[in-house]
């Protein structure tokens, strides 16, 4: 029976030096409004966040993290107290390979080695026994066959097709289409709804998900 529910949200950040770092457009809505229905539903809830401009909501554990490294060891530390996991945070792909101790000087473009950053989610895929995982995959193409594949590859039980266009960002609390995705081969195609919206509908795909 889900209990606890961890979801991570927001972008990370990935320091270059004191001043400078890498990340992305990411503002956390979706995750705050999962964690948010969460509560209201009366479950027990933590949120793990990279930096957002949001304010947790009430009566969640918040748990306010800054680089991808920092998010996992604080979702792998309470992996084992999750029934469900939620990750709609958009982890930075790499980090620089060194944090410069003082401002870089110019000229410095090509100087910064990237290295890639831990997939917090795989790994989650990787330890879970009965742990329900679901994922989000931002894609600009082939969608549902890319984000079929990232329920595969990181043994997940839910993933959450999101196309990006030009048209249509998914940064904010605008409409989205999205495809849910679930290991058994269901497919539920979603249209034009708010975040807050799909957050229910979203939860209640997870609450529902059978491991066996
Ligand atoms: O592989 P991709 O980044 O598209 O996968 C997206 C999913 O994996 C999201 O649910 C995201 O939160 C999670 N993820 C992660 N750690 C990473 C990269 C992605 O947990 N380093």
């Amino acid at each position: 029976m889900i209990k606890r529910i961890l979801v991570t949200a927001g972008p990370t950040r990935e320091k270059i030096d004191p001043i400078r770092y890498i990340s992305n457009y990411s503002t956390g809505t979706f995750g705050y409004e999962i964690a948010r229905a969460a509560k209201r539903r009366g479950f027990s809830v933590t949120l793990v966040s990279g930096p957002t401009m949001l304010t947790a909501p009430k009566g969640v554990k918040f748990v306010s993290v800054e680089s991808a490294d920092d998010m996992r060891r604080e979702v792998l530390a309470r992996i084992k107290k999750t029934d469900c996991v939620i990750m709609t945070a958009a982890v930075a792909d790499w980090r620089p390979k060194h944090c410069a101790r003082r401002k870089m000087k110019k000229p410095g473009a090509g100087l910064i080695e990237l290295v890639e950053n831990p997939d917090i989610l795989a790994e989650v895929g990787r330890m879970k026994k009965e742990t329900v995982a679901v994922g989000f995959a931002l894609e600009t193409e082939n969608l549902e066959k890319n984000a079929l594949k990232k329920l595969k590859d990181k043994n997940l039980d839910i993933i959450v097709a999101n196309r990006l266009t030009a048209k249509r960002g998914v940064f904010g609390n605008k409409a989205l289409d999205v495809a849910v995705i679930d290991r058994f081969g269901n497919r539920t195609r979603i249209f034009n709804k708010r975040k807050s919206r799909l957050a229910e509908i979203i939860l209640d795909k997870a609450l529902k998900f059978r491991i066996h």
